[in-house]
């Protein structure tokens, strides 16, 4: 750190992004990624002349892509804005309605990169303690006259509230903004993007990184009311108009019309994810019920980082986090059948050893 950078900045702690190892020697499970493929139809797209036309710049409304997305999500096109990764979306969010005078609620066990975006942009914000069980008690945030965000389905739990609750919070705290962070949703969630209709403080954030196997290629997006949207294209055009690349313009645009292969591959990801629990109780893990593509799950008698140390060892990637209601616990990324066995495998191996 050099001593011009600004005091803010100096204390700031920043996102600890999982690990990407590029020797492709691990199975990798620790940040969420779909363990399939793009689609055929994404993989000829990004070939495709209009993909590589990189001597243009992108087209910076996304048009087509938000039509396709407008369409899928039934809502119009001027409900879209489409980001550089769903961490995009929720940066110009964070910058947009949080700051010093408007407080931002959210859990204490969630999306670390909340608490980086509050502290980036000075946010008062409280984080409130899951339950004992893991969950959000819808009634910490009903009617308290503050901002929310919410992972829903939470991470790194996994656990999901329904619709109605969701409702009730934007119902509730109508002179503030509700967002609602539905990167897992596609594995067993509801989605309130619906919602967006009736309550005009609601912002549904989306992303193509999970279910549609394009975390590469940095595409999310969010959904809202009109006025909304113009206030987050505000931050856009004031930072970056081509903040989305023609080559995943036309990647997400492919992938938007092969959703029958996507919803297919979360099928498959949530069989795999019940045989895992299935495994899991038999090597008498305890584990959190999850409607997302991710287990957090502990073995009483060995602590998080062991476990995640001896499971790299073997090959095999987690994500631990060391933080204190949370330290025993590993989240692990539901990959394909194979992966999953040859995990329950090693855990059965390691659980031996130690214990
Ligand atoms: N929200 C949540 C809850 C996440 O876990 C992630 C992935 N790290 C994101 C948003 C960001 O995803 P992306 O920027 O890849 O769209």
């Amino acid at each position: 750190m050099s001593r011009f950078l600004s005091d803010r900045l100096s204390a700031l702690k920043e996102y600890i992004p999982g690990e990407q190892p590029q020797d492709m020697k691990y199975i990798k499970l620790n940040t969420n990624e779909s363990p399939y493929d793009p689609s055929p139809e994404v993989k000829k797209a990004i070939t495709q002349k209009r993909a590589a036309k990189l001597q243009l710049y992108p087209e910076p409304d996304c048009t087509e892509l938000s039509d396709a997305l407008a369409r899928y999500y039934n809502v119009d096109r001027n409900n879209i804005l489409i980001g550089n990764g769903s961490d995009e979306i929720l940066n110009f969010c964070f910058s947009a309605y949080f700051d010093n005078k408007s407080p931002v609620l959210f859990p204490d066990i969630t999306y670390g990169f909340y608490k980086v975006f509050a502290d980036l942009y000075g946010s008062d914000y409280t984080q409130i303690p899951l339950n004992d069980c893991f969950c959000i008690d819808p009634n910490d945030y009903i009617g308290k006259n503050k901002n929310i965000i919410l992972a829903n389905p939470n991470a790194p739990t996994g656990i999901a509230l329904p619709v109605s609750d969701i409702e009730t919070m934007a119902a509730s705290n109508p002179d503030n903004i509700v967002i609602i962070d539905e990167a897992y949703v596609d594995f067993g969630g509801q989605s309130c993007a619906q919602l967006i209709k009736k309550y005009k403080n609601l912002i549904v954030v989306m992303t193509f990184s999970k279910s549609r196997s394009l975390a590469g290629a940095r595409m999310g997006f969010a959904i809202a009311d009109s006025e909304l949207i113009s206030d987050l294209n505000k931050i856009k055009y004031s930072t970056n108009p081509y903040n989305i690349n023609s080559m995943s313009q036309q990647a997400a645009l492919a992938a938007v019309n092969s959703c029958d292969y996507y919803e297919q591959n979360c099928k498959k990801i949530m069989v795999t994810r019940d045989n895992f629990c299935i495994g899991l109780e038999k090597l008498n893990f305890e584990y959190l019920p999850s409607c997302a593509n991710f287990i957090f799950a502990k073995k009483t008698g060995i602590d998080g980082k062991t476990l995640y140390l001896e499971l790299k060892k073997k090959g095999i990637l987690t994500r631990h986090f060391d933080s204190p209601r949370i330290q025993d616990f590993l989240r692990i990324t539901i990959g394909t059948q194979q992966q999953m066995d040859i995990l329950l495998s090693a855990l059965s191996e390691i659980t031996e050893e130690i214990l």
